[in-house]
């Protein structure tokens, strides 16, 4: 098959690219926009495993873990992580051994990302209640052991993100600039920041709109220093302000806010477009904020990136709740 896409040294190609966007008329008219006001580029279409937005920073990470020599890779997250589930998918596909650290323990019911990771042949560990930095360390402990008994390892960082990670969605921003050249803003969930810090990248700050997740306790810092190390590779300027809303992460990162409920709802009876209750229904219910209060505004292209996650609707413990009548 012919593979026409250029690629950093190193990386490894395992999405199908370009993604499509579509056009949204319905939503936009639910939001008192103009028809062509609102985008969607489906990095949910990306491929692999249930596809969603890490596969492009795993074409990065992994990438140069295969060029590494690597035969297993270990990566962490929540129990429903898509990252992990994706890089469970991306192992396979390569040939590779994945460990996947997660947070707590077994859940009663294997369901969602979870269920996906062990079809896919991924070890699990559970980590237990563990913050950002124990979950590292038990990391590297399941590297080490790896190493010790003779295997080549490597670790991809939590949620794929570090300076490589997101040089997959400088590319990715790159792509959308080809498709939509007028746009004003894209909307994006923020977990572990790669996702957004490459966006900047490639499009600036003033147009990329972050709405966080509470996935992490220092999102500002963490899009600002891939960003950064982005702009420091391509010898670019630092990034500049950056727009990013906080207001939709509610009880925190696993619960599912009355706003993301609405936002889930809007978006499957408008354009028949499923979202998540974690990310992608964050992002929507950011974007739905922001054009109430006029910082997204008529006659702006505005791009609302679907970067996946639907496996962690399907293991949401509020998920049956969605379906009921409103
Ligand atoms: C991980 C994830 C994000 C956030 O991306 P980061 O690069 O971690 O900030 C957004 N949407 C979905 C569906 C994800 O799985």
């Amino acid at each position: 098959m012919d593979d026409t896409r250029q690629h950093a040294a190193g990386a490894v190609r395992l999405g199908t690219w370009p993604t499509p966007v579509e056009a949204a008329p319905r939503l936009a008219a639910a939001l008192g926009l103009d028809p062509d006001d609102l985008v969607l580029k489906r990095d949910d279409l990306s491929g692999l495993a249930g596809g969603g937005n890490k596969v492009r920073k795993l074409e990065h990470t992994i990438g140069a873990a295969v060029a590494d020599g690597a035969t297993a890779v270990v990566t962490s997250g929540a129990p429903q992580s898509n990252h992990a589930r994706l890089t469970a998918a991306a192992a396979a596909r390569l040939g590779l051994d994945a460990v996947l650290v997660l947070e707590g323990g077994p859940p009663r019911e294997t369901r969602g990302n979870l269920l996906l990771d062990g079809l896919l042949g991924a070890r699990i560990v559970w980590a237990g209640e563990a913050g950002p930095q124990e979950l590292a360390a038990r990391v590297e402990e399941e590297a080490a052991a790896l190493r010790a008994a003779g295997t080549a390892t490597a670790v991809v960082p939590f949620g794929g993100s570090s300076v490589l990670g997101a040089r997959g969605y400088a590319e990715a921003g790159a792509e959308l600039l080809q498709q939509v050249p007028d746009l004003a803003t894209v909307v994006v969930a923020v977990g572990s920041g790669g996702t957004m810090a490459g966006l900047v990248h490639a499009l600036g700050a003033s147009r990329v709109l972050g709405v966080d997740t509470g996935a992490v306790p220092d999102p500002v810092d963490r899009v600002t220093e891939f960003a950064a190390g982005l702009a420091r590779e391509d010898g670019t300027p630092a990034p500049g302000e950056l727009r990013l809303r906080r207001d939709q992460v509610g009880e925190g990162y696993g619960s599912l806010t009355p706003a993301v409920r609405d936002a889930l709802a809007l978006l499957a009876r408008t354009e028949g477009v499923v979202l998540d209750p974690v990310y992608t229904g964050r992002a929507a219910a950011g974007l739905v904020a922001a054009v109430a209060e006029g910082d997204v505004r008529r006659g702006q292209r505005t791009v609302l990136l679907h970067s996946g996650g639907l496996p962690g609707l399907f293991g949401h413990p509020d998920a049956a709740s969605l379906a009921g009548p409103r």
